[in-house]
């Protein structure tokens, strides 16, 4: 199987390779094959980025929002096109089921360039009256913007940071992880076949010493960093020592109530989505899933039952509902947090093991008895690791929910409606499920507090993350001074 791009770069409206770069192997997850081979971005990749992006962004905030947000409606329709094209890309680069991939990833970049293909022309400004003076505000946008990428969703992350971008009149430099560098390749190609000037959306290959030359370049206005909370802090504070403005999507350790009175299968299905979708590498999942004792017997019965209907295998298959880890590397630090869990007294329920086949793939695994001090229940784990955990009621497990540095997401799993209300407004969380979970749509604002993030993703809310207010006051009369 190949997925080899045209070249490893996408820079003013084309591809460009430059060979010099350290070398990239995109290796595909289900069988260790190498796919493709791209290069790092080198220094005189990176100038011709950010100087093509510097022009093509003139060129794009000339135009009215609304021949904005018809290039990106354009590039949503091929993107719908392709989507069977797109998803085997995607499932090459992470090894994620097309079962998935078909359903999920070019979809989610669709709507995202849909949706703000739809608001480009409704970003504006207000009109304040002050007597016979007045103000008027612009919402202009913030000039070039460099979007980082994790490795789990590369086309999406793509299009959750470019249609913002874009729509605001940004230009966009996107580096992919390296873990990941086929799909974004494509948004950018799409985007220029869409009708998109050239330079206004690049991608640039790299490690992330390729990501912290772009964010400490003055050139660019704006990080937004999809990826762990140790780099986030870096990318942070790199930004913040040019002023720029950020938005960082970063880790999380979210919890997931289930008490007594909830339907156990939806709960057991809140679960699995929450735990094993993507293999468990997703940031929001709910890897902390509290049981109420009540029901501790019933739902784990269930749970190891469902969980051991799922299909391991091929990818490609679209009978396989569970893939690999993207990487070894990945796939050895999620072992490394099994052995831990046993350790430390954790109840193996199911999995625990690598699968008996080529590539990174391992077992869906589910540990009872967790108590909030291990490991398991502390730490990020990135991989198909659950970690169940008891509690007896409510304001117990609201302030062991919230005893963690991170604050990404949470659900509440109960048919008290006023319950289920309490519990979201006293998570320390951006993002609350009641019960469902998992669910991430373009019309609702994504994202996290505490460590596990600043700003918002998606929503009129990302607009906001995209643009800057000018407020222009207007003098009618005339002007007094005091001498
Ligand atoms: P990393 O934090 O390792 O990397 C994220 C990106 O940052 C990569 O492209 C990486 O490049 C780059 N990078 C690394 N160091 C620097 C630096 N100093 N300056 C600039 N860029 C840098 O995350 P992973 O790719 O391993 O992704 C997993 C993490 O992402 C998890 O913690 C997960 O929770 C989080 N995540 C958060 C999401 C959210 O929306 N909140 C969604 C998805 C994932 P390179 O890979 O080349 O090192």
């Amino acid at each position: 199987m190949r997925a080899q791009p045209t070249a490893s770069h996408f820079i003013n409206g084309a591809y460009v390779e430059d060979t010099e770069g350290r070398e990239i192997e995109c290796i595909y997850p289900a069988t260790g094959e190498v796919v493709a081979k791209l290069h790092s971005a080198t220094p005189a990749i990176i100038e011709q980025a950010l100087a093509s992006a510097k022009e093509g962004q003139k060129i794009w905030a000339a135009m009215s929002g609304t021949e904005r947000g018809r290039v990106l409606r354009r590039a949503a329709l091929i993107i719908e096109e392709r989507n069977h094209e797109l998803s085997v890309l995607e499932t090459l680069d992470t090894g994620k089921p097309m079962s998935e991939t078909l359903y999920v990833d070019a979809t989610s970049g669709r709507e995202a360039l849909e949706y703000f293909g739809g608001l480009a022309g409704s970003v504006t400004g207000e009109h304040i009256q002050l007597g016979q003076d007045w103000v008027y505000t612009v919402r202009e946008p913030l000039g070039v913007c460099v979007g980082i990428g994790a490795w789990n969703y590369p086309t999406q992350i793509a299009c959750w940071k470019g249609a913002p971008a874009l729509a605001c009149g940004n230009a966009m430099i996107f580096k992919p992880s390296e873990t990941t560098p086929i799909c974004a390749l494509k948004v950018a190609e799409i985007l220029h076949e869409a009708g998109l000037p050239a330079g206004v959306y690049n991608v640039v290959q790299g490690y992330g010493d390729v990501g912290a030359a772009l964010v400490t370049d003055a050139r660019v206005d704006k990080v937004s960093l999809t990826g762990s909370v140790p780099t986030g802090r870096k990318v942070y504070a790199a930004a913040a020592e040019g002023m720029k403005h950020v938005t960082m999507e970063l880790g999380g350790k979210s919890p997931m109530i289930v008490f007594d009175d909830a339907d156990i299968e939806d709960a057991v299905s809140g679960a699995i989505l929450g735990n094993f979708y993507s293999s468990g590498q997703v940031c929001s999942n709910g890897t902390r899933v509290f049981v109420q004792k009540g029901i501790k017997k019933a739902f784990l019965k269930r749970l190891k039952e469902r969980t051991e209907q799922a299909v391991m295998g091929d990818p490609m298959d679209e009978a396989t509902n569970f893939g690999p880890m993207v990487s070894a590397n990945q796939m050895n630090i999620v072992l490394g947090y099994i052995d831990k869990g046993v350790d430390e007294g954790a109840k193996l329920i199911t999995g625990g093991k690598m699968a008996q086949r080529d590539g990174f793939f391992i077992e869906p695994t589910i540990f009872a008895d967790v108590t909030d001090d291990m490991t398991i229940a502390r730490e990020e784990i990135f991989g198909p690791v659950m970690a169940v955990l008891d509690f007896d009621d409510e304001d117990e497990v609201i302030a062991r929910a919230n005893d963690t540095e991170f604050g990404l997401a949470a659900g509440v799993f109960t048919n008290d409606l006023t319950r289920a209300h309490r519990v979201s407004q006293a998570f320390e969380a951006g993002t609350c499920y009641i019960n469902t979970y998992n669910l991430a749509p373009v019309e609702a604002p994504f994202g996290g507090s505490k460590a596990s993030g600043v700003g918002r993703e998606n929503s009129k809310e990302a607009i906001n993350h995209y643009s800057q207010v000018k407020s222009v006051y207007v003098g009618m009369g005339p002007v007094e001074a005091p001498f």
